[in-house]
């Protein structure tokens, strides 16, 4: 079974065409990020406008690179929310188009349940799972007990992860989006600047990173006050230090609480070379397996949307003409 999938949350246009929920066929991706980066942040209305002028062309370059015809296709998988209203709304749009054209069933999909489900283009999903989930606008841990069923454990209280890296990227003056700048430059550094964990109650699986953005602005400010030159690497190494030390923390005591067979990791902020290295040696002391899909399907792409998209064709899930984006589309809602 081949599903088109197609993805505008935010600012990708993408497009793609997956097997059976698990192998992919063609993943086009038209990223605008050089239109925002002057803004340091994703425009609303420059993105929607980006996602009216490519949608069309990549959906037929998805087509091309797979060599099928609509004909060939199943459903048409699309992102329904959570995002940016006016952006999904142009995927849903063409998802629409392109399905009432050719006869073909609507699957409406949560991004963040597609995050966690690039996973099941790499490897098999084993359940129990616990999926950390951490990108531009979302910090949780997620546990699954079966394919559809998502049960939120904790979230983050304030800023996403991926969030804090960009808002601590613009502190040092790196080009948007962060993540990567500050992934690359603090393994440059020998010492890193001590900055606070945040660990919140004993037992909470929340997170809150807004406290950590306020101490590299407060270090920064102390030292400018001073005249004293801040050395970048050195604070990027002491900010990932800190946020991954905690995430880390509080998704090896939760694997052991929940007693999963299983740990993935989802999102923008799982291409972080510094979490992965850390994910990895925690989970093999703990003999539990955990997977991180390959970079480019960390951070967003239609590939994600079409392997979630077909457990839930198969689960019989189906969309209609009169679907509308949901920029607050809750997960745990979304299925079982
Ligand atoms: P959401 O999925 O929550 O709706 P989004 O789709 O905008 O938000 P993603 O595309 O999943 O988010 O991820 C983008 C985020 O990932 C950005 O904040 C970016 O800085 C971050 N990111 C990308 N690569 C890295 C990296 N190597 N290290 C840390 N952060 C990274
Ligand atoms: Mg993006
Ligand atoms: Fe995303």
């Amino acid at each position: 079974r081949y599903i088109l999938a197609i993805e505008t949350s935010c600012d990708e246009t993408a497009a793609s065409i997956i097997k059976d929920g698990t192998e992919i066929i063609s993943n086009v991706v038209s990223s605008q990020i050089d239109s925002h980066k002057r803004f340091g942040g994703v425009v609303p209305e420059i993105a929607s406008r980006h996602h009216v002028e490519q949608i069309t062309i990549v959906i037929e370059e998805c087509l091309i690179q797979a060599g099928m015809e609509p004909t060939d296709l199943a459903a048409v998988a699309v992102t329904e929310g959570p995002g940016l209203v006016g952006a999904l709304l142009i995927g849903i749009n063409a998802a629409k188009a392109f399905a009432f054209a050719h006869g073909l069933p609507l699957i409406p999909v949560h991004h963040i349940a597609g995050h966690i489900y690039a996973n099941a283009l790499v490897q098999p999903m084993e359940f129990p799972l616990l999926a950390l989930v951490v990108s531009g606008g979302h910090t949780e841990l997620v546990y699954m007990k079966e394919h559809g069923s998502f049960e939120l454990i904790g979230e983050t209280r304030d800023d996403a992860a991926g969030e804090a890296y960009d808002k601590v990227a613009r502190v040092l003056n790196l080009p948007y989006p962060g993540g990567p700048h500050i992934d690359r430059l603090a393994h440059e550094a020998q010492e890193a600047v001590p900055f606070p964990r945040v660990w919140l109650e004993e037992d909470s699986y929340d997170f809150s990173f807004s406290g950590l953005k306020s101490a590299v602005i407060n270090y920064k400010h102390n030292l400018d006050q001073r005249g004293e030159e801040i050395i970048p690497a050195q604070v990027a190494k002491g900010f990932q230090d800190s946020v991954v030390e905690v995430l880390t923390a509080k998704t090896v005591r939760a694997a052991r609480e929940y007693s999963v067979k299983q740990v993935i990791a989802a999102g923008g902020v799982s291409a972080n070379k510094g979490l992965r290295n850390a994910l990895e040696e925690a989970f093999a002391n703990e003999g539990i397996p955990f997977y991180v899909p390959p970079l480019k399907l960390c951070t967003d792409n239609a590939a994600m949307i079409g392997a979630a998209g077909f457990y839930m064709y198969e689960a019989g899930v189906k969309g209609n003409m009169s679907m509308n984006g949901k920029p607050g589309m809750e997960l745990e809602s979304w299925v079982k």
